[in-house]
């Protein structure tokens, strides 16, 4: 089933995700669940369990056609900068430039338990740093410096107020 994907205000995607211990068919299932939800966002690349309500870390996303899942990710190494306007589905419809780390190297398990290793720069280096972030509980307001922060933020309750269409930027993570 397609779970609703938690937005801004909710408690949840201010906590600390926990590990998985036991890669089971909960889990199995609970990743079909993720996939399902994003497909029927119409237009996310990643979610984050915790963006569903699940307190667990695992992250599925579904980019250039590919549909992969990581448990427990790591970022273990990052380096270069690289400011990219960000968007979040659990904050509809704002975008951001936020500058992070281009590359890094992330670390976790797959489906069948195995060590997973992924070294990527811009879009996937982005998602990956994104997603892990709503694993403890950061969202983009708080990658942003206090002054930028207010304005974003009045920005989105403005847009949440608004009740004309909204042109997606592209795709949110
Ligand atoms: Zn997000």
């Amino acid at each position: 089933m397609a779970y609703e994907i938690r937005t801004y205000g909710d408690p949840v995607l201010k906590s600390q995700a926990a590990p998985v211990t036991d890669i089971n068919g909960k889990v199995a299932r609970l990743v079909d669940d993720m996939f399902l939800t994003l497909r029927e966002s119409d237009s996310g690349l990643a979610l984050a369990a915790p963006q569903i309500g699940v307190q667990k870390q695992i992250v599925v996303w579904d980019i250039d056609d590919e549909q992969r899942t990581i448990i427990n990710p790591q970022i273990v190494e990052s380096d270069g900068e690289w400011v990219y306007s960000e968007g979040c589905l659990s904050i509809p419809d704002l975008y951001v430039d936020i500058l992070r780390p281009d590359r890094v190297l992330v670390r976790g398990l797959d489906l069948d338990g195995n060590e997973v290793e992924f070294e990527v720069n811009e879009l996937m280096g982005r998602m990956f740093q994104h997603e892990i972030d709503h694993l403890n509980g950061v969202l983009m307001f708080d990658r942003m410096p206090s002054d930028r922060r207010k304005a974003a933020l009045s920005e989105y309750r403005q847009m949440q107020e608004s009740t004309g269409p909204v042109e997606p930027r592209h795709l949110p993570l």
